[in-house]
């Protein structure tokens, strides 16, 4: 038995950066117990995920393969995951809080009848193996802690971009088992029929380093030209305020904040955003953050790194300029 599991996250095989940052923790944890820890991978052909994640740190590495798991569907990875857990006796199970970690936990927790602290951006060990965790409540005005009861094992999803991931060790001593999970198939209800791929090439701002997000000042969708040439300079992706999004000046995926998307870049540049509560939400945790307003009262500078007071019509073309000037030398 592992004392720490942890769900690595996958997709075609493709391993997700947050689902690294997850065995890290698991890492941590595993060691503070004086334990060991378990990565579960679910799906097919996963013997690529696999090699990433060994060098990671777990003892173990479990391949939960059955061909009607190629595709995530929840109620297969559910039977699957909270089964084996379940006949492990693991004391702690995390997961990432990315959309498959939010879908896929809450079931888990269900089957297995224990409480998950959601979406959490510090966990700790506690005292006889126990755990405490973090999680930001009310658009993050206040930090919760969470102490579990004694029913094991204690469960987390962990929000992504705030843990770093681990340093990968020259030569890994954890072995990678297979095994096929005992599953239910009338119990898998839905299924996937077909994924659409996002065609326009654009960085996914979860992903990049780099974020520059415009505002209801941007006006219309034209305007964001000015937002799509700085990011480009600077390699990063567009994000968006709400109510730029709610205007129709840029697609939904862009948004970042409470009902949009989680983003903690090297680099946040705020262009027209005042700093609303529920942006901020999304974007406090960047480790730089540059805020261009006209107006020098705007909530936004109150967490900016770096505040330019002006018109963005006049200054993000210019910043661009320069760098692209920069970048040529
Ligand atoms: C339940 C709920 C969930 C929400 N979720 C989100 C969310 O996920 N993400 C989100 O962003 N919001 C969210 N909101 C909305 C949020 O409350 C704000 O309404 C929104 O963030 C405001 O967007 P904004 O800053 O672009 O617009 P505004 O607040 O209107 O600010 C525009 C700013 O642009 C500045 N400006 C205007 N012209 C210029 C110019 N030429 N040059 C420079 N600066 C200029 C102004 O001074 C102003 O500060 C949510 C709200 C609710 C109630």
């Amino acid at each position: 038995m592992a004392e720490v599991t942890v769900f690595v996250e996958q997709r075609s095989g493709q391993v997700k950066r947050a689902a690294l940052e997850v065995v890290a923790q698991g890492r941590g944890l595993a060691d503070a117990w004086g334990g060991s820890l378990e990565a579960i991978l679910i799906g097919t052909d996963l013997d690529d995920a696999a090699a990433k994640v060994l060098p990671l740190g777990p003892d173990h590495v479990t391949l939960l393969e059955h061909p009607v798991l190629s595709d995530y569907s929840v109620e297969g990875f559910t039977q699957a995951l909270s089964g084996y857990v379940a006949r492990t006796n693991s004391l702690a199970l995390l997961l990432p809080a990315t959309a498959m970690g939010m879908d896929l936990a809450p079931r888990v927790a269900a089957r297995l009848r224990v409480g998950l602290a959601s979406d959490c951006i510090s966990i700790s060990s506690g005292p006889d193996r126990t755990m405490e965790a973090v999680r930001p409540v009310f658009s993050g005005k206040a930090m919760a802690t969470v102490r579990f009861s004694s029913a094991r094992p204690v469960m987390a999803t962990l929000r992504p971009n705030v843990f770093p991931p681990g340093e990968p060790v020259a030569n890994p001593a954890g072995k990678i088992t297979k095994k096929t999970p005992e599953l239910d198939e009338t119990k898998i209800r839905a299924r996937l029929t077909g994924i659409e791929k996002d065609q326009s090439g654009e960085i996914d701002v979860k992903e990049a380093d780099i974020v520059v997000s415009g505002g209801r000042a941007m006006m219309n969708s034209e305007n964001f030209g000015i937002i799509r040439d700085l990011a480009a300079a600077l390699g990063g992706a567009v994000g968006a305020s709400r109510a730029a999004v709610d205007a129709g000046f840029i697609a939904h995926q862009h948004q970042v904040g409470q009902t949009g998307k989680v983003v903690a870049p090297k680099l946040y540049i705020a262009c027209g955003i005042s700093g609303a509560i529920q942006h901020l939400a999304g974007m406090s945790s960047s480790k730089v953050i540059v805020a261009i307003n006209k107006d020098g009262e705007a909530p936004i500078f109150k967490i900016a790194t770096y505040g330019i007071v002006g018109d963005l019509f006049r200054i993000v073309p210019l910043l661009t300029e320069k760098i692209l000037k920069l970048k040529a030398e």
